[in-house]
């Protein structure tokens, strides 16, 4: 039973962490329906009209679905708001400071910010959302002022004593969860938008491999480090653009691709990054350098009995790979000129072959 309660926990975090905009929103929703139909219930107990207003608050809700099915966002954003600040500031105007009301609004303003973290941010009208806004402040200061200036009125609902305590401690909570919920959505947005960032910056859309930045990020971090090893290598695929003017530049991408695998596994402590167009750079820190040459001798191998098949025929590709190592890395241009002026002696000596320091 608890192990059950437990991993449905679990899942449910999950799914949390996957949280995704259009989800949140339809979360949002169904939390504000299920929330206004129940006000709507316990007021109809009280004061008729206003019940019938909130129904039709509620039922004005469900016009929000069909904003987000549209992915409508910024229409979506607006109509939630302006209901939610609607009812909010009724519900203020009519059970009184008492109820907690108040609470909600303020809560609800964190989640202003929603529109901001929109899929499509540029086309949203920041103005209408900036008056929405404000009318929150507005509400809630003027009845602030009203409460001051009238500090005895009587609220057009009045609740029973233990009703009403039920409600102040309800919202209450519920403007703390809001503020939680919305926090915890911003952080796992930010988070998202970074980590996107990053594997944009950091890595080769074709290949999925470093790119040309990352690698230039780990060599320089090297440099930092002082007397360690580190070996590097450059790849270059043999004759690459007889195979683009025979096949075809896709199939070309294809072998890319499937090279960049096959480099990516040679081992657990080379990093593989693509350094160029047909070129590869391999790097090693803490390296024993013979045993990094037995790695790429052996990857040369791997990829030169590999059978690429393109269109459904079979592509014999070689590589060639110039290889080398410094005891203390202190400039990276030389290091990899060296591993260049290798790899060339590799070309000239009739390509396939791995040339070492
Ligand atoms: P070598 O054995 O001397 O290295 O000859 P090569 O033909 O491999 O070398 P060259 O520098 O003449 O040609 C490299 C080719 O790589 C030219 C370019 O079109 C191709 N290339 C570079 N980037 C890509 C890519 O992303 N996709 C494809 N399909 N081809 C690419
Ligand atoms: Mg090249
Ligand atoms: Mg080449």
């Amino acid at each position: 039973m608890l192990k059950s309660f437990k991993t449905n926990i679990r899942l449910f975090v999950k799914k949390l962490r996957k949280l995704n905009y259009h989800n949140f929103l339809i979360f949002i929703t169904t939390y504000v329906l299920i929330h206004n139909t129940f006000y709507a219930l316990l007021l109809t107990k009280y004061n008729q009209s206003i019940a019938s207003v909130l129904f039709l608050i509620s039922g004005l809700l469900l016009l929000s679905y069909e904003f987000i099915d549209r992915k409508q966002y910024d229409l979506y954003a607006r109509h939630i708001f302006t209901i939610i600040l609607f009812f909010v500031s009724m519900m203020i105007y009519h059970a009184g400071w008492d109820a907690g009301f108040q609470y909600v609004l303020v809560a609800t303003m964190t989640a202003l910010f929603l529109p901001f973290y929109l899929p499509d941010y540029s086309k949203l009208n920041k103005k209408v959302l900036m008056t929405i806004g404000s009318c929150y402040v507005l509400v809630l200061m003027s009845r602030c002022i009203y409460g001051v200036f009238f500090p005895d009125q009587t609220p057009l609902l009045v609740f029973d004593s233990k009703t009403l305590t039920n409600i102040y401690c309800y919202n209450a909570f519920q403007a703390f969860v809001i503020i939680i919920l919305f926090s915890y959505f911003y952080i796992n947005r930010s988070k998202a938008f970074h980590d996107e960032l990053t594997r944009r910056a950091d890595f080769d859309e074709l290949t999925g491999l470093y790119n040309r930045y990352a690698l230039n990020q780990l060599l320089d971090d090297e440099i930092k480090k002082e007397n360690e090893m580190v070996c590097i290598a450059i790849l270059d695929i043999d004759f690459f653009k007889n195979i683009n003017d025979t096949h075809g530049h896709n199939a070309g991408d294809k072998i890319l691709k499937n090279i960049s695998r096959i480099a990516d596994s040679i081992s657990n402590d080379i990093v593989v990054g693509r350094w160029g167009g047909e070129e590869f750079l391999l790097l090693s820190n803490k390296c024993n350098y013979k045993k990094f040459n037995k790695q790429l001798e052996s990857l040369r191998k791997e990829i030169e009995h590999e059978q690429f098949v393109i269109n459904k025929k079979s592509v014999h590709v070689t590589v060639s790979i110039g290889s080398t190592f410094t005891k203390n890395l202190t400039n990276k241009i030389d290091l990899i000129k060296e591993a260049d002026d290798n790899l060339y002696k590799a070309k000239e000596t009739g390509r396939n072959k791995l040339v070492t320091k």
